[in-house]
């Protein structure tokens, strides 16, 4: 691990503004991607502006149709949390199935997706929900703010405040998880809000990404049997020793059924 300085600002202006003045440094929220990152010299900071303690991130709220959850909660507060398991059940059973204790005991969900791993739960959550990504600066709509592997539209130095989930009808999120790590192979979002139906997808190809057919489909109908028969081209998934392009796409089919099914209870 190359040197750095650590700095505990008082607020999300005070981080900000030191980000401002410091070029080289990084935020860091739970620490649990960044750190394992640094330590294999493949990331490089001045300094660590470590947010994640900061009291005005960790708020989860109902906001009349909204739910808010604060970039700064962890994976456990938000599995725990009553509001987050009465407004968006799926969303806390998404939460309770990242990694290990300890990774959802320090990692948070502005860290997630701000990192924006291409195996990640969260994308798939945010996307799946037509979520907004609340920065301290501006809102980003979640389908404007994934932007393929490691990119998000989050410019240098943006802080991820909250995230403004509308509450869903229903919703049901399944994954396909690698048994070593607990990310995505593939992990399916299916949603019923105001909006219309909405398929998000994650682990299967370069970022998350919303699977229009499937959307359409169980528009006419909600059940698994409406995705029977539907195409998914494989050509852009990922492939490795783990799995084949077209064996990520059959687990997408088989993730998004289950979630059809968990959607209707
Ligand atoms: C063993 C292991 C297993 C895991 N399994 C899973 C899994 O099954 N599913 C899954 O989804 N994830 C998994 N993860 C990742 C975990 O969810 C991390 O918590 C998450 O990726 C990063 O969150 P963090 O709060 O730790 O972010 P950090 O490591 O603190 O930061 C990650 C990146 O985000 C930036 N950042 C942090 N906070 C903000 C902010 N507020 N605004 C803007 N940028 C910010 C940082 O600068 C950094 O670039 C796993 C991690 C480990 C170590």
């Amino acid at each position: 691990m190359y040197e750095f300085e650590y700095v505990r600002p008082k607020s999300v202006a005070e981080a900000a503004g030191f980000l401002a003045a410091n070029g080289e440094a990084r935020l860091m929220s739970g620490g649990m991607t960044l750190l394992p990152t640094m330590k294999q010299r493949l990331a490089q900071a001045s300094h660590l502006v470590h947010v994640g303690p900061l009291g005005e991130l960790k708020s989860i709220t109902r906001e009349g149709d909204l739910l808010v959850v604060g970039s700064a909660a962890t994976h456990d507060q938000v599995q725990d949390s009553e509001v987050v398991r009465a407004a968006v059940p799926a969303l806390a059973k998404l939460a309770r199935g990242i990694g290990d204790p300890q990774v959802r005991y320090m990692g948070t969900i502005g860290g997630s997706i701000a990192n924006n791993d291409p195996a990640a739960d969260y994308p798939a959550g945010v996307l799946g929900l037509g979520a907004t990504v609340v920065t301290h600066l501006r809102q980003i709509a979640a389908d404007d703010y994934f932007q393929g592997l490691f990119t998000t539209a989050l410019a240098e130095g943006e802080i991820v405040t909250a995230v403004r989930f509308p509450v869903p009808r229903r919703a049901g999120y399944v994954k396909f998880a690698h048994p070593a790590t607990g990310y995505a192979m593939s992990g399916v979002f299916v949603a019923e809000t105001g909006g219309g139906v909405r398929v998000a997808v994650t682990g299967a190809g370069n970022g998350v990404f919303r699977w229009a057919e499937a959307e359409a489909a169980l528009a006419k109908s909600m059940s698994a049997q409406a995705l029977d028969g539907l195409a998914l081209d494989a050509s852009h998934f990922s492939e490795d020793i783990h799995a084949t392009r077209e064996y990520r796409a059959q687990l997408c089919r088989v993730m998004a059924a289950r979630a059809v099914n968990e959607l209707l209870g």
